[in-house]
């Protein structure tokens, strides 16, 4: 349930395994549209791609460190580490040409291979609900009714339902009712800047870095990303912004900021090409007075900026129904974006849960490894953005933050609360 990266990742590791999956998405369109905005891609998705992508091409941009600015513009602390950024839509369409086979300028479709599963992507497809069912092979299973937008309705047999219909999932709130999701009190002003246009001291500044500025109450980010199709090369390559500032639940900032041109309130994202003009001129002239030269360059010169408002959610569980229902990716915990894990945590929790299925670790491991880091990255976010956004710490204490938090997984040692189950 859900054809986005979770979804996609699940189906792409059962494909592999020789299961036959359907995927279920909502959207009435046949491709997600992007957000046109980068995604940090983690180790877990790394070996993600290793493991079961074949189209030949690069996935990711290479970073060579972090650094951080000062209100003028100077480096102030550098760190040197490898860090690998991607976008969004690069993702997607290397897992669906991989998954069905989907036809796009970002990379040549592989051939198939013998022993994978049958792959089907389906599209304007609501799941509206979910019944325990008797299987013909006396297995039991789950019959998955969905609605489409002109108001058809049908519904399937699946042996196992993966609810990877992100931080709102209908599947989680029909199999764990009560799961709030919480809005955190501020939001993530978003976008990219062709490289080529932003001016050269600017360039010279950001090329290849993850480059940080935080002052109390905001914090601003930019990393290089794959342009237009994909594109990777110098110039052509998009530079992500990723800027938070406190909006407070109930203000008048947060009610203009979320009314998008046409008078409509919306909820969790305003998507690009949305926001009203008078909102983003404010928000231009806030950044010009608060932010870094560099940063301010960038976040004024985004074509289509869009506005996630942070959210906390984290279901208590992730397998329901003896096993037939298993929730992953957002849809599990939706984290806070200062955690770079979101992706990482839907590839991951889709290669587990193969390995699972395949016998190459215990029903044990499975849960303990997918609700420990479902449950302790979501509590890493929550503490980051606390930090960041509503105290005044020294910037030693967010450098520290973000070290902590590129700790490999494999390196966690999860509390015992967090592996419960
Ligand atoms: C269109 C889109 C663009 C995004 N762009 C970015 C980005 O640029 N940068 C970034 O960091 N993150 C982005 N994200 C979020 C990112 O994909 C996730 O944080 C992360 O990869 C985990 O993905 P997920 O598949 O678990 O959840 P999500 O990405 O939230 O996907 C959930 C999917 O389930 C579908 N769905 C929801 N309810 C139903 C239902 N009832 N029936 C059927 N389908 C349903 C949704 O339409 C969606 O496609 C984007 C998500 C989407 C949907």
């Amino acid at each position: 349930m859900g054809g986005s990266l979770g979804g996609l990742a699940a189906g792409l590791a059962l494909k592999a395994l020789g299961h036959d999956t359907t995927i279920l998405e909502r959207n009435p369109k046949p491709l997600l549209q992007d957000q046109g905005a980068g995604i940090v891609a983690g180790d877990d998705t790394l070996d993600f791609f290793a493991r079961y992508n074949r189209c030949d091409r690069p996935v990711a941009i290479i970073s060579h460190g972090r650094q951080y600015l000062d209100r003028e513009g100077n480096i102030v602390h550098r760190e040197e580490m490898e860090q690998s950024t991607t976008s969004w839509d690069l993702a997607y369409y290397l897992m669906r040409a991989n998954y069905d086979g989907l036809k796009s300028a970002y990379c040549e479709v592989p051939g198939p291979v013998a022993g994978h599963g049958k792959a089907v992507h389906t599209h304007d497809r609501n799941v509206t609900d979910i019944k325990e069912e008797p299987s013909n092979h006396g297995t039991g299973g789950v019959r998955v009714f969905w609605q489409t937008s002109k108001g058809e309705a049908g519904s399937l047999h699946a042996d196992i339902v993966v609810g990877a219909d992100g931080p709102s999932s209908t599947i989680r709130n029909i199999v764990q009712p009560n799961t709030e999701r919480r809005y955190a009190g501020y939001c993530a002003l978003r976008g990219t800047l062709l490289e080529a246009s932003a001016s050269e001291p600017t360039r010279a500044v950001l090329r290849e870095r993850l480059t940080f500025f935080h002052r109390p109450g905001v914090q601003v980010l930019t990393y290089l990303i794959p342009g237009e199709d994909g594109a990777v090369a110098p110039g052509k390559r998009y530079i992500n912004f990723v800027y938070y500032a406190n909006f407070p639940p109930g203000s008048a900032e947060l009610e203009e900021i979320m009314t998008d041109r046409d008078g409509r309130r919306r909820a969790i994202t305003m998507p690009p090409g949305m926001i009203s003009a008078s909102a983003w001129e404010k928000q231009r002239g806030l950044a010009r007075a608060r932010l870094p030269p560099q940063f301010a360059e960038v976040v004024c010169g985004a074509a289509k900026p869009f506005v996630q408002a942070i959210t906390d959610v984290l279901s208590p569980e992730h397998e329901y129904w003896g096993g037939k229902v298993v929730l992953l990716g957002d849809a599990l915990a939706g984290f806070r974006p200062h955690t770079v894990a979101s992706t990482s945590q839907a590839a991951f929790d889709a290669m587990i849960f193969a390995d699972y299925l395949a016998g190459k670790v215990s029903r044990e491991e499975w849960k303990r490894e997918t609700l420990g880091f479902a449950r302790w990255i979501h509590k890493r976010g929550v503490d980051m953005g606390e930090h960041s956004q509503f105290m005044d710490l020294p910037l030693e204490d967010h450098i520290h933050d973000r070290n902590v938090a590129s700790r490999p997984r494999q390196e966690e040692v999860y509390p015992e609360w967090a592996t419960k189950f």
